[in-house]
């Protein structure tokens, strides 16, 4: 078996020949949890690249989860992060980046922690322009809980909780995003490598609320109990079903089941941040700012 690396960051080679980002990679957490072709791993891949391509100093970065199989992203990066309970990334990520307005905070969690127990979190933090990336992985249901219906689960499609199929509607998560003030809202599956590895890429340095959602297999739950084969099988459906519509009105993207998906970039434009905002008021009162 493979030696762990040492607690300090060091890489050691035998981790090189082991995965070719062990750099950024706690290789003393693999193997990982996830299931075999669940698309967290290609979303992972992508927010690495994307964030080696922006060229922001890594020491820069801090990434915040919250509760579910994509939270287990902040404890497998080797970067400063942090695992924090269900729902509540957000608020710990507007801590960071309040409390040091230079680190570059990326929120990475799932639909069911970001649009559910964490749902009151996202519009207000959006609606502040706080300075974070959300990269939220979308994969329509709660997987590691064995796959209830969620926040974004689509009408018919079955689960745990909705064994005759969900009949809720669910949340669009770009117009959701949109319309409670994120800056930059963007959409691709887990299949769009490059594309998401270019919109992460382009987002790491922006200002102000950026969301991104990527749509990515659930194998052993979602897809497991609607029989649409296995994670790669999805993930090439979400792929060739997407129809890139740069500048579209997210209110045009709402999601069928098996249906088509739209993606693309939706919004890109900027306005003053809550960090800004902040500051210009209390130099405005203070005659000086932090
Ligand atoms: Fe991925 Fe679903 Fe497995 Fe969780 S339960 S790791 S989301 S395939």
């Amino acid at each position: 078996m493979k030696k762990p690396p040492a607690r300090d960051g060091t890489i050691l080679e035998d981790d090189l020949r082991v995965h070719p980002m062990a750099h950024y990679l706690r290789m003393e957490r693999m193997p990982h949890i996830w299931c075999s072709s669940c698309g967290l791993g290609s979303s992972m891949t992508c927010f690495i690249m994307g964030m080696q391509e922006s060229g922001i100093d890594e020491k820069r970065v801090t990434v915040v989860s919250g509760i579910g199989c994509t939270g287990r992203m902040a404890g497998y990066l080797n970067l400063d992060s942090f695992h924090t309970t269900h729902g509540r990334a957000l608020p710990f990520a507007t801590g960071l980046a309040l409390a040091n307005p230079d680190l570059r905070v990326v929120v990475i969690s799932g639909d069911g922690d970001i649009a559910a127990i964490g749902g009151n979190h996202l519009i207000h933090s959006a609606r502040r322009n706080m300075d974070m990336l959300i990269l939220c992985i979308n994969n329509f249901t709660y997987g590691m809980t064995g796959g209830q219906a969620g926040p974004t689960t689509p009408v018919s499609a079955k689960a745990t909780t909705a064994p005759y199929g969900a009949y809720e509607y669910p949340f669009n998560l770009p117009y959701l995003a949109m319309a409670s003030g994120a800056t930059y809202v963007v959409r691709w599956t887990a299949l769009h490598l490059r594309r998401l590895k270019n919109s992460i890429a382009e987002a790491i340095p922006k200002k102000g609320f950026r969301f991104i959602e990527v749509i990515s297999p659930c194998p052993t739950a979602y897809a497991h109990k609607n029989r649409l084969g296995t994670g790669l099988d999805l993930m090439k459906f979400y792929h060739d079903n997407s129809i890139i519509k740069h500048g579209a009105d997210p209110r045009e993207a709402d999601i069928e089941f098996t249906g088509k998906i739209i993606v693309g970039k939706f919004l890109d434009i900027e306005r003053p941040t809550f960090t800004e905002l902040m500051t210009q008021n209390v130099a405005k009162k203070f005659g000086g700012g932090r």
